[in-house]
């Protein structure tokens, strides 16, 4: 399925709301796994509520979600802290992250998403040292070759992630990807199957201390396509939440 398939999601404004449209996506997960001969237990979907104000959020909550990603950082926080009494609430961080601002990620998120440099690495490590935490992440792969696009080019996760097992605060977990944004399915899945091959790659050569068995892939309009490729996270907002109104381009510039 595709996203321009794919049944339109409500803008989600109660528990019941948020209920059904969580159930409209476990069932298409389900779909996804039994097409691909996969066990639907080996995909965590991960609720993205970027843009969603704190009520809402709420909602969510009361309807089962306890794991929640968020794109900016600062937002991260500021939600963490105003529902700081949701005590089992975790947050994952998904976007792009200046090292500068390694200090939020430190203090509370679960995992983080977006590792694309070792100066982040180091500036994470360094603060979660000082929290005393430790910290699960995602090496963000640039898979569709875009400059909009963060993250790292296949060919050098590799020699990347070989210097990961200095920084003993970060528990690497697998890969994570941003398709290319397209209603054509044939562009969109070459770049899942190279995050499968690049997983399979990394779990021969990749130093043993490390784990890839997690691949982060599929949003809203291509998670089906990205679990038929092995994706054991996706990340979605718009299907649980409903549509956004800012515009993917605030997000990826030059896209949308
Ligand atoms: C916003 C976002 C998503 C979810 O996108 P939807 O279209 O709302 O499903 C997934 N991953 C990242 C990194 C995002 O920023």
């Amino acid at each position: 399925m595709t996203a321009a398939q794919a049944p339109p999601s409500v803008a989600a404004s109660s528990v019941e709301d948020f209920r059904a449209n969580l159930d409209a996506v476990h069932k298409r997960i389900a779909q996804a796994c039994a097409r691909s001969g996969r066990d639907p237990k080996d995909v965590r979907l991960l609720p993205v509520s970027k843009t969603v104000p704190e009520a809402r959020i709420r909602m969510a909550y009361a309807a089962g979600c306890r794991f929640l990603g968020e794109n900016r950082v600062q937002e991260a926080l500021e939600k963490s802290e105003a529902m700081a009494d949701l005590t089992d609430l975790k947050w994952s961080v998904i976007g792009h992250l200046q090292s500068n601002k390694a200090k939020y990620v430190a203090r509370f998120a679960q995992e983080f998403q977006a590792l694309d440099s070792l100066k982040l690495a180091g500036a994470l490590d360094r603060r979660l040292q000082i929290e005393g935490r430790s910290l699960d992440v995602f090496v963000q792969v640039n898979s569709s070759g875009e400059d909009s696009k963060f993250g790292l080019p296949p060919e050098g996760v590799l020699d990347f992630v070989r210097q990961l097992p200095a920084f003993g605060a970060l528990r690497v977990r697998g890969l994570m990807t941003l398709a290319l944004f397209s209603r054509d399915e044939a562009r969109v899945r070459p770049c899942f199957q190279r995050m499968r091959d690049l997983r399979k790659m990394l779990r021969q050569d990749a130093p043993e201390s490390l784990s890839f068995d997690e691949l982060s892939m599929g949003m809203s309009g291509d998670f089906e396509l990205a679990i038929e490729e092995g994706a054991t996270v996706v990340r979605v907002g718009q299907a649980i939440f409903g549509p956004r109104k800012t515009p993917d381009s605030h997000y990826w510039p030059g896209t949308g």
